[in-house]
C-alpha cells in the first residue's frame, strides 16, 4: 500500500547546503525538488512576466512579495508529480508564506511531514556564497574550495557552463543574510513549535548531512 506523500520543507540561510541536499534526497526519494529560488530563476531567463516581476527584488536580495511566491509554489504543488510529496527548498521563507503552504497542504489532504533546519554558522555562510558556482544546464552547485568539480568552470554530471549567481557577490549576500535572519529565522520557533523541526548539523560534509537527512526520513517512518 502506498504511503501518506512526503512533504518536506529544507530550512536554512542562504549558502547552508539546501539546494545541494535536496537535490540528492530528491533523486533518492523519488520525490520533486521545488525550489522557489530556481523557478524564479528559470523565468528570469526566459524573460516571463513572473520573472520581470520577481528580478527587482532578486537583484537587490530582497523577497519577492508573499502573494507572488505563494501562486507559483501551489500551482507547482498542484502538477502530477507532486502527488508523492515534495522537497521544498527556499519556501516558506516568512510566516505568512508558511501558513499559505499550510493551507496548500490542507486543500489536498496532506500535511507536512518534517522540518529539516540546516545550521551552518553566519561566517561559514558567507564564505560559502562568495566561492559558489552553479551549472547552467542543470543547476548541480559546486564551490571553489569545498566542492570543485573535477575540470574548472565544467560541470561534472552534464559537461554544462558553470557561472556565479549575481546575488551571490558580496554587497548583495550580505543583504541576503540580513533579509534572512529578520523575514525567514523566525519560522526556527515556529516549527519547533509545531514538533516539526528537526536539526542537523550542516557544516558537516555534504555525504554527512545526507545521511542525517536519511535518517530524520526513516525516522518518520516515510515510504
Ligand atoms: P534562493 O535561490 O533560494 O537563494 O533565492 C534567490 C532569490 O529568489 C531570493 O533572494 C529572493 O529574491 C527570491 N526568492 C526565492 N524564494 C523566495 C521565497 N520563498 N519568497 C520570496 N522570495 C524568494
Amino acid at each position: 500500500m502506498e504511503g501518506a506523500p512526503l512533504f518536506l520543507v529544507f530550512l536554512g540561510a542562504p549558502g547552508a547546503g539546501k539546494g545541494t541536499q535536496a537535490r540528492l534526497l530528491s533523486e533518492k526519494l523519488g520525490i520533486p525538488q521545488v525550489s522557489t529560488g530556481d523557478i524564479f530563476r528559470e523565468n528570469l531567463n526566459k524573460g516571463t512576466k513572473l520573472g520581470l516581476l520577481a528580478k527587482g527584488y532578486m537583484e537587490k536580495g530582497e523577497l519577492v512579495p508573499d502573494e507572488i511566491t505563494v501562486a507559483m509554489v501551489k500551482e507547482r504543488l498542484s502538477r502530477p508529480d507532486c502527488a508523492r510529496g515534495a522537497i521544498l527548498d527556499g519556501f516558506p521563507r516568512t510566516i505568512a508564506q508558511a501558513e499559505a503552504l499550510d493551507r496548500i497542504l490542507a486543500e489536498k489532504g496532506a500535511s507536512l511531514t518534517a522540518v529539516p533546519y540546516i545550521k551552518v554558522s553566519e561566517e561559514v555562510l558567507l564564505a560559502r556564497l562568495s566561492g559558489r558556482w552553479i551549472c547552467r544546464n542543470c543547476g548541480a552547485v559546486y564551490h571553489m574550495i569545498y566542492n570543485p568539480p573535477k575540470v574548472p568552470g565544467i560541470c561534472d554530471i552534464c559537461g554544462g557552463e558553470l557561472y556565479q549567481r549575481e546575488d551571490d557577490k558580496p554587497e548583495v549576500a550580505k543583504n541576503r543574510l540580513k533579509v534572512y535572519f529578520e523575514q525567514t529565522a523566525p519560522l526556527i520557533e515556529y516549527y519547533k513549535r509545531r514538533g516539526l523541526l528537526v536539526e542537523v548539523n550542516g557544516e558537516q560534509s555534504i555525504e554527512k548531512v545526507q545521511e542525517d537527512l536519511e535518517a530524520i526520513i526513516e525516522s518518520h517512518d516515510c515510504p
